[in-house]
């Protein structure tokens, strides 16, 4: 009898911070598809000064880290913070490739991610080198336009319990003061705070008389 092939999730972002919306995806892909593993891969930092300052990489590992560290399942991957440059999903897939040749990849990304896929590079390497997983994600609806681009024996769409939690919310959020308790493991919360991640914004200076 042939050994069932090794199946791993990947799932990219930049996590900034991870939240309950990661890891729940994370958790009913990992179930739907039977997957042994589901690799969390934070983005490397953006090379060039993009619109808002990203948190540096070690500590939106740390999180990652910290946040999956419970599920036997999550693992936390550096291939994109330790590579130079900006992260490209080929070079995420390429690297984890070689890492576990005999492995089937399965990408997990939410439907707003999916609907910027033809943006990406290389579109025609990705499908060969992973199955893709959207997950739909509450206020992301995809266009039938792009639904029909997609191959659709390379992508299956998959319905999570919806939890309308996003990053720059946590973020905004916590500028402002406002708790970010069970939208980010309790971990995480204590990460944000003692390294003072998203310090409230500087007030605006008062114009002159
Ligand atoms: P930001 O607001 O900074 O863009 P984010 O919440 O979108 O952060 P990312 O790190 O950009 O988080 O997302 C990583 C991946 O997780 C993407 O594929 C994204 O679509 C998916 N994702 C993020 N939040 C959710 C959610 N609440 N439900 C389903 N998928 C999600
Ligand atoms: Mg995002």
């Amino acid at each position: 009898m042939t050994e069932r092939r090794r199946r791993v999730g990947v799932m990219g972002g930049t996590f900034d911070p991870i939240h309950h919306g990661h890891l729940v995806a994370a958790a009913e892909v990992q179930s739907w598809f039977d997957l042994d593993e589901v690799v969390f891969v934070p983005a490397g930092d953006p090379w060039q000064k993009s619109d808002r300052g990203v948190s540096p990489a070690e500590h939106r590992y740390l999180m990652t880290v910290v946040a999956t560290a419970s599920n036997p399942r999550f693992t936390v991957s550096r291939v994109d913070i330790d590579r130079q440059g900006p992260t490209y999903t080929i070079d995420t897939l390429r690297d984890l490739r070689s890492a576990t040749p005999d492995a089937d990849l399965y990408f997990i990304t939410g439907a707003d991610a999916l609907a910027d896929i033809f943006t990406w590079r290389d579109a025609e390497e990705l499908f060969a080198l992973a199955q893709f997983v959207g997950c739909t994600r509450p206020g992301y609806t995809m266009d039938e336009a792009t639904l029909a681009s997609i191959p659709a024996d390379r992508v299956t769409m998959v319905e999570i319990p919806a939890l309308a939690i996003s990053s720059t919310d946590c973020r905004a959020r916590t500028r402002r003061g406002e708790p970010v308790w069970y939208l980010v493991p309790d971990g995480v919360v204590q990460y944000i705070a003692k390294h003072d991640l998203y310090p409230p914004d500087a007030p605006a200076a008062s114009p002159p008389d």
